[in-house]
């Protein structure tokens, strides 16, 4: 059986492709309000401004291409049972080959019922005032905003908690519980964090901190894992 490895994304891996960031200098909350695109009272206020926010970055993420980080934890399955749980909502992950993607604060490319949460459909065109679900309530995008909870969260718990072997790669660590999954590691197991900026994780974890992009950072990440894996 392959080892385990789990990894942790964030918006910093798709930097290199070209979609912003949302805390980095010129990142997205410069030029709009969370409150007012990424949270219910948004919504209730005004969801036609939410919805043209969602259907640009859609679009953005359509042009965008995977960057050589999202391809190296693709090629990491040859030697890893890999699971990336991500916090990005594009699909940059599963379009460069990875097969096993979590995506914690949901998708540009599902939208889902404002009545019940389960009711999710793939989408690839803008959603638009007035397209209603089955149960005649309007869609919205099939993102967890701020103040909302994360159904994903206990099953991405359970999958740290079996790694072999994890990486954290272009997160900030600001955003709960999403960042609280580092605490759920083994003691025993190779953990690296890769960042333009290393976020701030208590030494007690044990992680190794390589600091620059994350496509020169991965390389490296991979490299040291297939010696560690090779020796045992
Ligand atoms: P964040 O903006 O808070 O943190 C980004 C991190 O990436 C920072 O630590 C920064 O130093 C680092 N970084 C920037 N450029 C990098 C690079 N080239 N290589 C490596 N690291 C780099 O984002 P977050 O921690 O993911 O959390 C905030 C929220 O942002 C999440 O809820 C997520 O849903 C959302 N988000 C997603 C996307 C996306 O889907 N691509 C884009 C923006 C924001």
């Amino acid at each position: 059986m392959l080892p385990r490895l789990v990894v942790l994304s964030g918006a910093g891996i798709s930097a290199e492709s070209g979609i912003p960031t949302f805390r980095d200098f010129n990142g997205l909350w410069n030029n709009y309000r969370i409150e007012d695109v990424a949270s219910p009272e948004g919504w209730r206020k005004n969801p036609q401004l939410v919805l043209d926010f969602y259907n640009m970055r859609r679009k953005d993420a359509q042009k965008a291409q995977p960057n050589r980080a999202h391809y190296v934890l693709a090629e990491l399955q040859e030697d890893f049972d890999v699971t990336v749980v991500t916090q990005n909502v594009d699909d940059l992950h599963e379009r460069a080959g990875s097969k096993n993607v979590i995506h914690l604060h949901g998708s540009l490319f599902k939208m889902r019922s404002s009545k019940d949460e389960s009711l999710v459909f793939d989408i690839k065109e803008d959603i638009k005032l007035g397209d209603k679900c089955p149960l005649g309530s309007q869609l919205r995008p099939h993102i967890v905003w701020f103040g909302e909870a994360v159904p994903l969260i206990e099953t991405a718990a359970e999958i740290v908690a079996s790694a072999d072997a994890f990486i954290v790669v272009g997160t900030s660590l600001q955003v709960y519980p999403a960042a609280g999954l580092i605490e759920e590691t083994r003691d025993a197991i190779p953990k690296f964090v890769v960042d333009t900026k290393i976020p701030y994780i208590s030494p007690r974890l044990g992680f190794n901190a390589l600091e620059g992009k994350a496509s020169e950072g991965m390389e490296r990440v991979k490299d040291e894992l297939r010696r560690i894996f090779a020796k045992q």
